[in-house]
């Protein structure tokens, strides 16, 4: 076997890369942003540890993961690598021990409950788990995510709990045709940050996250004030269509 072809390669993972690495930064140009003020999480949910390695090699650090054991299984893969793990997915109980000790982000945190297990999980010698609250700002279908008028709430409970670092809000607005349709979605959720912030349910400092913008509205989530936007098959391909 010829160890210099390897074809678990995906092929243009590099060019969709650079691709949306450059329209990231045109779009904050074009709006007045800095493009440092803006993550690029790179959603590698069923594609393969080969193509995070690929992407960790060309300078990408920040991983998105949905699903804990998928998760697992490809960090342990990857042990050599510093990268920094985001947990984006629905949360269970269950689960909440392995993505404690694993990841350095949860987006999605949608109740006190698991707010609590993570923060009484996280272990000791790690830093506090940073954590988003999602919230289902347009009402979506999937139901997902806390109630905008319980998010200030759940905020000032969570800000509370020892081992966690609140950073802010994040959703995933229904999908639409028209990526002009979520961005009154976007800018409610920046809405709601700022009002949090400033009834001082949190500190100002720390909760300055706004994680939205996926494939088809990561440029209007950069124009309504996105600081990680979640990429999946802009960067990666299209995935099967079975996966969630
Ligand atoms: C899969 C997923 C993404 C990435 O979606 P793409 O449309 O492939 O960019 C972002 N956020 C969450 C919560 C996801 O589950």
């Amino acid at each position: 076997m010829d160890t210099r072809v390897d074809t678990s390669v995906n092929a243009g993972l590099e060019e969709r890369w650079e691709t949306v690495r450059r329209h990231l930064r045109d779009t904050a140009l074009a709006c007045g942003r800095d493009p440092r003020d803006i993550g690029l999480l790179a959603v590698s949910k069923t594609f393969p540890s080969a193509d995070i390695a690929a992407l960790a090699a060309l300078g990408q650090r920040d991983f998105g993961e949905s699903y804990a054991q998928e998760a697992q299984a490809k960090i342990a893969a990857l042990p050599a690598l510093a990268l920094c793990w985001h947990f984006i997915g629905p949360l269970q109980s269950n689960k909440t021990r392995e993505v404690a000790a694993q990841f350095s982000w949860v987006h999605s945190v949608e109740r006190l409950k698991i707010a609590e297990r993570l923060s009484a999980q996280r272990p000791p010698t790690l830093p506090p788990l940073n954590v988003c609250v999602q919230v289902n700002i347009s009402g979506e279908a999937s139901k997902s995510g806390c109630a905008p008028d319980d998010t200030a709430a759940l905020c000032a409970a969570i800000a509370a709990l020892p081992r966690l670092r609140l950073r802010g809000l994040m959703a995933v607005p229904q999908a639409a045709d028209d990526a002009e349709a979520v961005r009154p979605a976007f800018r409610a959720l920046r809405a709601l940050r700022d009002d949090i912030r400033a009834r001082g349910a949190v500190t100002a400092a720390d909760f300055d996250t706004l994680s939205m913008g996926m494939t088809h509205d990561y440029p209007i989530a950069i124009e309504e004030g996105a600081t990680w936007l979640r990429i999946g098959s802009a960067i990666f391909g299209e995935r099967a269509s079975s996966a969630p």
